[in-house]
Formats: structure tokens, sequence, C-alpha cells
């Protein structure tokens, strides 16, 4: 069979497979992150997730031995097209998949891999990312979270906070200083820990959106096993940049891209415009000036999106993300808060109404979505931090 039919055949089952497999409930096209956590505790979800795990879909690309699909680039673009097609929600989402896995499977050890991978998968295993403090966000090297090596066993006090999803967790994967007297990005290593102990109390934090979506979270004499340092004592600050770049891909690869060749539809922006503002008589956005800031709006967006994919097509041979995943997780969070932004100028007062009978699940929704959207450009490292590492890591430029 040439590699022509085999790969039309491999679509043809997929198509049949997701229609099948597929719950309706789970065909979203594309969720907030802070609604993730409960749309994926939903019946449908761990369905959907069960029947993926099959076939190794939670985690197409990972190798098969681990329990993922060990699909090559091509075979899982015509998945990633079946699933948008349908739009589908990935079977499985969540920081294992993203960040904590990829890291595992290029640092760990193969004891580490057999031990943590195949329950990322199975989604058996829900992680979170112990790495800020109160004292140490965009300088996180000054993280003061103390773990001491007693025996086989790290013994852990402090502080985290900013845990996303740390009330869903069962492990998490934390920067911890282990050496108080060397400088201070030498003293840090990286572990992985049980949630479900005595040590670890989590204390979900409200914000303004209404929702509870991150949380302190406290140690007190928690325990990290010996054979959970992922990488060498006192050298996980390289490993934990490296879980970033990951953390910064896939919030880059999140969003669903158009392809190249896709003719633009009536863009949400412009809907909206029309909807609040009205035409004039040749159809165009009757406000002159918001119809600039849509276009401006829908000219980056496309732009990014037509980057990005011509930056994955050409680093789909050489793997793993670089350096210039800042420039991508700096653009895109800009967007997405314009973006949103954007909706709720349009839509003038009813873009900023909080609770009403009177106003519709869009219009409350898009009050949410702005303040939401607050978010983007802080988390994963804030943009300030994106440009440092742009102007030292891919320009070069001194210190
Ligand atoms: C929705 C959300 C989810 C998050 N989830 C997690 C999580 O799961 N786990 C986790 O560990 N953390 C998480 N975080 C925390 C996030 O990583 C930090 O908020 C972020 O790194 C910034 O740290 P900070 O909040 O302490 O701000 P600060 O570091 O205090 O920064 C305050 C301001 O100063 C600016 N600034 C600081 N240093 C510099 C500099 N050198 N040059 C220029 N400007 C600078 C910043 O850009 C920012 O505008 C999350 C944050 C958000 C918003």
């Amino acid at each position: 069979m040439s590699d022509t039919t085999a790969l039309d055949t491999f679509r043809e089952e997929t198509r049949d497979w997701l229609e099948t497999n597929c719950p309706q409930e789970m065909r979203l096209g594309a969720v907030h992150f802070e609604d993730a956590y409960e749309i994926y505790r939903t019946d449908a979800a761990i369905e959907w997730r069960d029947r993926a795990v099959t076939r190794g879909w939670t985690a197409p690309t990972w190798p098969t031995e681990y329990g993922g699909g060990g699909l090559d680039a091509t075979h899982h673009k015509v998945l990633t097209e079946e699933m948008s097609r349908i739009k589908a929600l990935p079977a499985a989402t969540g920081m294992g998949l993203a960040m904590i896995g990829p890291t595992i499977l290029e640092l760990g050890t193969q004891e580490q891999r057999e031990r943590h991978i195949p329950k990322i998968v199975t989604g058996e295993a829900q992680w979170c990312q112990g790495y800020s403090e109160p004292g140490a966000g965009s300088d996180l090297a000054g993280l003061q979270t103390k773990a001491v090596l007693e025996g086989d066993q790290f013994i852990i006090n402090g502080q985290k906070i900013w845990t996303s999803g740390a009330q869903y967790a069962n492990w998490m994967f934390a920067l911890v200083r282990t050496d108080p007297a060397a400088p201070k990005h030498e003293g840090i290593s990286f572990v992985v820990l049980s949630m479900d102990q005595p040590g670890v109390t989590v204390k979900p934090i409200k914000l303004i959106s209404g929702s509870s979506p991150f949380c302190e979270t406290f140690f007190d004499n928690a325990i990290a096993k010996r054979e959970d340092l992922i990488g060498e004592l006192n050298q996980g600050w390289s490993v934990g940049k490296r879980l970033l770049q990951y953390e910064r891909n896939a919030t880059t690869r999140s969003k669903p891209k158009k392809k190249a060749n896709e003719k633009p539809k009536l863009n949400v922006y412009a809907s909206t415009a029309k909807q609040y503002l009205g035409e004039d008589g040749s159809g165009r956005i009757a406000d002159t000036d918001m119809r600039s800031d849509v276009l401006e709006q829908v000219m980056n967006e496309r732009a990014l999106s037509l980057t990005t994919t011509r930056v994955v097509e050409e680093s789909r041979s050489s793997g793993a993300p670089g350096a210039a995943t800042s420039i991508f997780k700096m653009v895109g969070s800009s967007l997405t808060k314009s973006g949103s932004e954007l909706k709720s100028r349009l839509r003038g007062t009813s873009g900023l109404v909080w609770e009403s009978n009177e106003f519709s699940a869009d219009e409350l929704e898009s009050t949410r979505g702005w303040l939401r959207d607050r978010a983007v450009t802080i988390y994963g490292g804030t943009n300030e931090v994106q440009q440092n590492i742009i102007a030292k890591r891919v320009l070069g430029l001194p210190d």
C-alpha cells in the first residue's frame, strides 16, 4: 500500500472511530482553562478519556510502551484534523500531559518513566504545579520551600501559592530548596510528591471571576521519595526551566488553528460588532473606530495562527520546544486578552453585566471572560518575564 493510501485509510478509520466514540457533550471546540477542571470531571469526559486510552490517544505521540499512541507527526496531524472536524475536545488534558509527562520522558530515569507515564496516560494521576510562592513568582529562583534529605526521603516544609487545580490533584511536581547555602539557582531540586498525605494542605483561592481554579498549598513535614527526584540533587533549576518551555508551548498550541487555505468565516468580533453596533449601507460595521479595532485584532490573530502553524511544521523534526516559545506565549496571551476586552467593548454596557435575567448567557459570559483573561499574560511567566527571556535567549542581548 502506498503511503498516501495508508494515510487515507488511517484518516477514514480515525473518522469512524471518533464518530462512534467521542460523546456529543465533548464536541465543544474549545473550553476556558478555568472551566476545564469541571468539564473533565463529568461522566462524558471520563467515558471519552477511557475510550481514547484504549488507542493511546490521550497522549497520541507518546511511546506505546507507556500507553501512548506512538503516532508520528503525519498521523498525529490527521488525528488532530479529524478531531477539529467534529469539534472534539482533547480526550484528556492537564499538567500531566502538557508539562510533567514530557519532562519525565525527556529528563527522567527509565524507572521514573515506567512508574509515572502510564498513570498520566490513563488519567489515574492528576498533577499540579508547585512553583510559585508568596515571595517568589517572577523571581522564581528566590523560592524558600525547604526540602531536607533524610534517608530515602525528602522532608518538605513551606508554602506554594497559585497552585492551579491542587484541590483535584493527587500528584504535584515542585521546586524546593535543598541547599540554602548555595547561590539561589544552584540550591534547588525538582521533586514530585503525592498530594494524598497528611503533610499537604490545600486551600482554594476565590477569584474576582467567581471561580476557584487555584489554591494555596502548605507543606508541613510533607514527604517526597528520594526516587522521585527528577534530575540531579541541587540541579533542579534546569529541569524546572525545561518544564516551563513545555508549559509555554502547550499554552501556544492549545487553541484550535485555522488551516492555511481555510476561507475566513464571519469572524466572532465582526458578528458581535454588527449585532451591537449595526451595519452601514454596504454591510460593514457601522462604527469606523470599532471597525478598525476589529480588523486589527483579526489580522493579528490570523498572523499568529499562520506563524504558529509554520513554526510547528518547521519544528516537527526537532520536536522539543525552545526559548522561542516565549514569543508565542507573549503574543498569544496578549491577543487573548485584547480579544476578550474587544468583545466586551463591542457590547457596550451589555458587556459589563455580572448578574441579571435581562441579559443573555453570552453577555454574562463576556464579562467573566474579560476578567478571566486578565490571567493569561501572568501565568506560565508574565509578559515582562517573557520579554526578558526573548532578549537574553532569543536575541542574545546582554543582561
Ligand atoms: C491563572 C493563574 C494560574 C497559575 N497557576 C500556577 C500554578 O499552577 N503553579 C504555580 O506555581 N504558579 C501558578 N501561577 C503563578 C504565576 O506563575 C505567577 O503569578 C507569575 O509567575 C508571576 O508571579 P507573581 O504573581 O508573584 O508576580 P510578581 O513576580 O510579583 O510580578 C509583579 C509584576 O512585576 C513584574 N516583574 C517582576 N519581575 C520583573 C522583571 N525582572 N522585569 C520586568 N518586570 C518584572 C511582573 O511582570 C508583574 O507585572 C498562576 C498564575 C495565574 C494568574
